[in-house]
């Protein structure tokens, strides 16, 4: 057939959006559109370190694909991509072949381990629901372990890499967590250790400066022991080895330091800086008309030349034109410039606590919380509508 075949591979942030508006805007037989993604649920990774710390459960985390898109317009492939081959225009999947006229890579990024000995093999990540679910798991172990032999302390030291964006939230959580889980297993909380190791000079790098302070005393206050300016040099099966010599005994590292592009995203032969493209301003992989990159394989500069922050907020945003822009190529109609609006960021600091500047004002504390809540609650709504924040919103 002549219907131009359109291939989206992931169903996160921005793949969803590609697919909820291609599935809106293209007309009855004008392409087939094919989503594929490894599980068959979406998840919301902004919301990760929660059930990564065991104070939410999974199913607030996540939703079944098929309650967000349209099967009869969209073909859904739960698959892992293997491979993506720009010279013929297939995608090789584990247990397949698509071949595409249109491509969109809304993969998203993978954890960089930018070469620390031992932290790929020794530490955990907050990526997905697998990843976490090893998290919550493995904490809880450590609990049941050290009832065992009461002279293993080191058990009950937690090491949480990194202290941007969602080290610091994953590290409110687990302070949140550790309490309960003192009392569930006859645990003295004193023992306890919460470790945030960060090489750069401060928490949330680009957060205003009054809020990282006023975060960083609220962490210290739940029990939270920073390392700022100090890089873990060495990952190892029981600790983590800091520049400075520092040794912590340790069986749970939780690494969020960094993140990259998609190893797919390189494999194909695109030029990419850690793993990421340089888009132009239609999204477009450059040199290739008919393949958009979108979300964390994606590089943008904002207007002062620096590269924007990989965001939910943005590959969402991303999406909505990508879709825009795949349908106006079908149809050989102009394509739209991508414009990043920015509403503004919040960071969680466990329950009831949290900073945010939006609507160019800061908050913080219960407020902040409450922004964050309806931050959520407004992307159920984008993806799914009511019957969707009614079913997996938050208001407590
Ligand atoms: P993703 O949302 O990561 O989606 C990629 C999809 O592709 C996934 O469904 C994955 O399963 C699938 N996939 C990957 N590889 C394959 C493969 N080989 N085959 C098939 N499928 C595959 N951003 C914000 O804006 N606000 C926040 O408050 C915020 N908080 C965060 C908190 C945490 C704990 C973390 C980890 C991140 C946070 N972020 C936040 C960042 C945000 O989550 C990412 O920028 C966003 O998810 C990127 O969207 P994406 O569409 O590029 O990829």
């Amino acid at each position: 057939s002549t219907i131009p075949k359109i291939v989206i591979l992931g169903a996160g942030y921005g793949g969803i959006l590609t697919a909820q508006r291609l599935q809106k805007e293209l007309n009855y037989n004008e392409a087939d559109v094919t989503l594929v993604n490894r599980h068959d649920y979406h998840y919301f990774t902004t919301h990760l370190h929660m059930p990564a710390a065991g104070t939410d459960s999974i199913e607030h985390t996540r939703v079944s694909i098929s309650k967000l898109i349209d099967e009869f317009k969209i073909d859904l492939v739960k698959s892992n991509v293997k491979e993506i081959r720009l010279s013929d225009r297939k995608v090789i999947l584990q247990d397949g072949t698509l071949s595409f006229d249109y491509l969109v890579i809304a993969l998203g990024g993978e954890p960089e381990s930018f070469g620390i000995p031992g932290l790929s093999e020794y530490a955990m990540t907050i990526r997905s629901i697998n990843s976490v679910r090893l998290i919550r798991e493995h904490i809880e172990y450590q609990f049941a372990l050290y009832k065992l032999d009461e002279s293993r302390t080191d058990r009950l030291n937690f090491v949480v890499g990194g202290a941007g964006f969602s080290g610091i939230e994953f590290v409110a959580e687990l302070a949140d967590r550790i309490p309960r889980l003192c009392k569930e297993y006859d645990v003295d909380p004193s023992l306890v250790n919460i470790y945030n190791v960060e090489a750069a000079p401060a928490i949330l790098p680009g957060f205003d400066s009054e809020l990282v302070e006023y975060a960083q005393n609220v962490l210290v206050k739940k029990g939270v022991q920073f390392k700022i300016g100090i890089a873990i040099k060495e990952c190892m099966e029981d600790g983590v080895v800091l520049a400075n010599g520092e040794v912590i005994r340790s069986a749970t590292v939780v690494w969020t330091g960094g993140i990259r592009g998609n190893r797919l995203v390189e494999a194909a032969g695109f030029e990419t800086s850690r793993g990421r493209v340089m888009v132009d301003e239609y999204l477009h992989a450059p040199g290739y008309e008919h393949v958009f990159i979108i979300g964390d394989n994606s590089i943008m500069l904002n207007p002062e030349g620096r590269p924007y922050p990989p965001t939910a907020q943005i590959a969402m945003q991303q999406g909505v034109t990508c879709a825009q822009n795949v349908v106006a190529s079908i149809r050989n109609k102009e394509l739209k410039k991508f414009a990043f609006s920015n509403k503004g960021t919040v960071a969680s600091l466990g329950k009831g606590e949290a900073v945010a500047s939006a609507f160019g004002k800061k908050y913080k504390g219960w407020v902040a919380a409450q922004i964050k809540k309806l931050v959520d609650i407004r992307y159920l709504f984008i993806i799914g509508g009511i019957p969707l924040v009614l079913k997996k919103g938050r208001f407590l």
